[in-house]
């Protein structure tokens, strides 16, 4: 295998920069972490445990950002093209992973490297020109404040390659957003922080061009693994509908479901959801389809509206745009949620959490806790898209009521108190994607849980949405999130896309996963050995949070889920009161082996896992 290294997919080798030193060096990827935490998500958690001392600042120079590929990432397995960037978020203030698609993650394996630490602060804004074995670390004062379109443009002329690729920040990367994205080709690390980290150590962009392969050890074998496995991709009516329409596909079914979330989810029913929904996007503003490497499904979408307030090209909107500047904010203009991407990206800010602080807004605006003295004269009724855009601007910037909302909405309604935290819909500080929990207790607990709060890649609700398990039943659903959790823990870890989740999930980790391991690493895994994998990953995240001082009580829900029944439709009356959901987080607690007073993995249990060097820190 490459470098000497044992098992296949890998290529051996760590990049490691530091910023403040100017030092560049190349070490070994060590063995026994591959073996017992994969790559991904989990290589980067155990790495990072030992080396982002406990309570750093997650945007002083202690921190660290990692990029991780895994094993079958860059390889033919479908959907492998993710990756993932890893750190200590400014908005949850523990161990986060972003997970990213299209082709920077391969571009890295390409070049040599498993993974790229970044370290310290560089004295003044640089960029990293990272092309095959050869480092350079380039001044970046002239792309600092450029929007992350630009910037790449200007680095591809500078380097005189258009087909290098590149991870951006924006404006609000710069200036320490809590919720700055990093853009990478057609797809962005889009949640936790991670490009308020990057800018935090003065890092505009990291460009790559890679001309290796990923050695396996029996090209016949992945080859076939991957044929069979794509078969499940074209046969899947789930998947044929995101290459369609992308991941706006069902928002029509949801919304008739009584589960599209709608007015800061004061409700889950969008009267005006025909406007939003994919259908309408691909009569109206879908140009064309984008793949990310090694992947037919096609979901991302191009879009294009060609002229007027809401010009813009756009690579989306996905299911959590149309979501949150769509059915929770009340507007049903698919023009202006293009534009609003647009904005969201041009600055490089999360557009979920962007869109869930604007709909706060919104709220305060309706129940009087904010006027127009407040907003700078914009008038935040529901369904304004101008003011919605505006508003989302202001964001980027940092200006007027702007620069609250960047903060995250739980600090903001901190800040403002008079009752705006009912409004917040978060946990952990990191708000609300578009999937209801209301009616899944199963999916609540799992929300509840999550290391990374309002994730909706901590837990899926397909079990619970698609009746394969009886939603009403309380008893049970502690062990389905824990078993949910380890086959998305996983795939982060290998890593390939969760939206191929006919491929690899939804109840376990899924034998499909474990072969496709194995044909590209050489190993021969069970379904016990890589589930027990999956539970130290898990285990390792969980340590890393309890280490920060998080415990039972940071696992929670929004006060709107646990008070206010869906007032209408078909979920009507749905709710996880919060006396359920601690007999749930009881269940999840036990059937994990962690201490149910704290939250915190318990000294057996980590012994089982090899996690023993943790005992000290949290038992
Ligand atoms: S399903 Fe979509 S996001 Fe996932 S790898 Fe394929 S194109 Fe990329």
């Amino acid at each position: 295998m490459t470098n000497g290294f044992k098992f296949g997919g890998y290529k051996g080798q760590m990049l490691r920069v530091d910023l403040t030193k100017k030092a560049v060096t190349k070490e070994p990827l060590r063995e026994d972490w591959a073996r017992d935490f994969i790559g991904g998500a989990g290589y980067s958690a155990r790495l990072l445990y030992d080396e982002i001392p406990a309570k750093a600042d997650p945007l002083g120079p202690a921190n660290k950002l990692l990029f991780m590929t895994g094993p079958v990432n860059g390889t033919m397995i479908p959907a492998a093209s993710r990756s993932t960037a890893c750190a200590k978020s400014p908005l949850t203030g523990s161990f986060f992973h972003s997970i990213f698609g299209g082709y920077w993650g391969p571009e890295l394996k390409f070049a040599g490297y498993d993974g790229l630490v970044v370290e310290g602060k560089a004295d003044k804004p640089v960029y990293l020109w990272i092309d095959d074995g050869r480092i350079e670390i380039r001044d970046a004062s002239h792309l600092w404040g450029k929007n992350p379109f630009k910037a790449q443009e200007m680095i591809r002329q500078e380097i005189g390659d258009d087909q290098i690729r590149i991870a951006t920040i924006g404006e609000a990367g710069e200036h320490g957003v809590a919720y700055a994205i990093i853009l990478l080709d057609i797809r962005a690390a889009g949640r936790g922080g991670m490009g308020a980290v990057m800018g935090s150590k003065n890092l505009k962009a990291i460009a790559v061009r890679g001309t290796g392969s990923v050695s396996v050890p029996n090209v016949l074998r992945v080859y076939n693994t991957a044929l069979r496995l794509n078969q499940v991709v074209e046969t899947n009516p789930a998947v044929m509908g995101l290459s369609e329409y992308g991941t706006p596909r069902n928002v029509l079914s949801m919304n008739a479901a009584g589960i599209l979330p709608t007015r800061n989810w004061q409700t889950e029913s969008f009267a005006r959801a025909e406007g939003i929904s994919g259908e309408t996007m691909k009569e109206t503003v879908v140009k064309g389809h984008r793949a990310c490497f090694a992947c037919s499904i096609n979901c991302t979408k191009y879009s294009v509206v060609p002229s007027g307030k809401y010009k813009s090209i756009i690579n989306g909107p996905d299911y959590e745009t149309v979501y949150g500047f769509g059915s929770i904010c009340e507007v049903d203009d698919i023009k202006a949620i293009c534009k609003v991407d647009e904005v969201c990206d041009e600055y490089g800010i999360d557009l979920i959490q962007a869109s869930m602080s604007v709909a706060w807004a919104m709220e305060c605006y309706e129940k009087g806790i904010f006027t127009k003295a407040d907003t700078g004269g914009l008038d935040l009724t529901w369904g304004n898209a101008d003011a919605m855009i505006h508003l989302t601007e202001m964001i980027g910037k940092r200006e007027g009521l702007g620069a609250l909302l960047a903060k995250g909405t739980r600090e903001a309604a901190k800040i403002v108190g008079k009752g705006s935290e009912r409004f917040v819909i978060s946990n952990k500080g990191v708000d609300w994607p578009g999937h209801s929990c209301r009616p899944w207790p199963g999916t609540a607990v799992g929300y509840a849980t999550g290391p990374r709060g309002g994730s909706h890649h901590d837990i899926r609700p397909t079990l619970e949405k698609s009746g394969a398990v009886d939603r009403k039943v309380l008893e049970g659903k502690g062990a389905m999130a824990a078993e949910v959790n380890h086959w998305l823990i996983l795939a982060d870890s290998a890593v390939v896309c969760h939206l191929a989740e006919p491929i690899w999930g939804p109840a376990k980790v899924s034998d499909n996963l474990v072969d496709a391991l194995n044909a590209v690493t050489g190993w021969n895994l069970n379904y016990a050995e890589a589930r027990k994998i999956a539970e130290r990953q898990w285990n390792m995240i969980r340590c890393f949070a309890a280490r920060e001082g998080f415990t039972r009580t940071d696992d929670t829900l929004p006060i709107r889920f646990m008070e206010e029944p869906v007032p209408d439709g078909p979920m009507k009356g749905s709710l996880i009161s919060k006396e359920t959901l601690e007999g749930l987080k009881d269940q999840y607690y036990e059937y994990r082996g962690w201490d149910k007073k704290t939250g915190n993995p318990s000294k057996a249990k980590l012994t089982e896992l090899g996690l023993e060097f943790a005992i000290k820190d949290i038992c």
